[in-house]
């Protein structure tokens, strides 16, 4: 007997991380988005504009703990769905690239506000490991520029006040309808245009699963909707949903 192997998209926020540590920054009541004067530190406009900003901004980036954050059980419980044969596909609101370290293939993940761990030049595009340039901010550089160009570099990540990359988007939206099963995790699915791939999955006739401890904008469309901690939840899900045999 053939079994079927449906693809299954996960998208995954705040929530999927929180077990490893990183609180949720950028959220609809995220930490920065209550604080005005750390969301500036995010915020193009103003990063570009002023290079005490930048200063501030790097000296954050050297604090925050992220890129020294563990995968969690449902980051590995993801990656092991993957590995059992099943087409997975991640679309993940989160920057800690904490999916690619529990053993997600790279090219299964995208990023929709981009990566932590690398830094991007605004000029010319270079990019490098986030590392780098934090060694030279522990070296004394305040705003450490571009080595090739000279240009104003940056975490390559998505600020507030910049588009998200229009094709890593149109992928998503592409995954979001063709995937049978749809599980969005940890999100509060309040922010668009993210949120409304669980829409769109809806409407090309994928199973909707929610897993969020709080009540969301689309639990009215899902078959499922899952209140309990991810943690425990999500590997519990994601096992039912390797064919038995396998
Ligand atoms: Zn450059």
């Amino acid at each position: 007997m053939t079994t079927s192997k449906p693809l299954v998209a996960i998208l995954s926020g705040a929530g999927v991380s929180t077990d490893s540590g990183i609180p949720d920054y950028r959220g609809p009541n995220g930490l920065w988005r209550r604080d005005p004067e750390a969301e500036k530190l995010v915020t193009y406009e103003y990063y570009m504009g002023d290079p005490e900003i930048r200063r501030r901004s790097w000296q954050m980036r050297r604090k925050n703990r992220t890129l020294e954050a563990e995968p969690n059980a449902a980051h590995r419980a993801v990656a092991e769905l993957e590995r059992s044969g099943v087409p997975v596909r991640v679309i993940t609101q989160n920057v800690d690239g904490l999916h690619q370290l529990a053993g997600m293939p790279a090219r299964k993940v995208l990023e929709l506000h981009g990566s932590a761990r690398s830094y991007v030049c605004t000029g010319c595009r270079a990019r490098g490991p986030m590392e780098d340039a934090l060694a030279r901010v522990e070296a004394g550089e305040d705003d450490p520029p571009c080595l090739e160009c000279g240009g104003i570099l940056k975490s390559a990540t998505v600020m507030f006040g910049e588009r998200l990359d229009p094709v890593v988007l149109g992928e998503a939206a592409a995954i979001s309808k063709a995937c049978q099963v749809f599980l969005a995790v940890g999100t509060s699915l309040q922010v668009q245009p993210a949120a409304g791939l669980a829409g769109v999955a809806a409407d090309h006739g994928a199973r909707l699963v929610i897993v969020n401890a709080e009540p969301t904008p689309y639990d009215d469309l899902a078959d499922d909707v899952v209140r309990e901690p991810i943690g425990t939840a999500l590997p519990a899900l994601l096992r039912g949903l390797i064919p038995e045999g396998d």
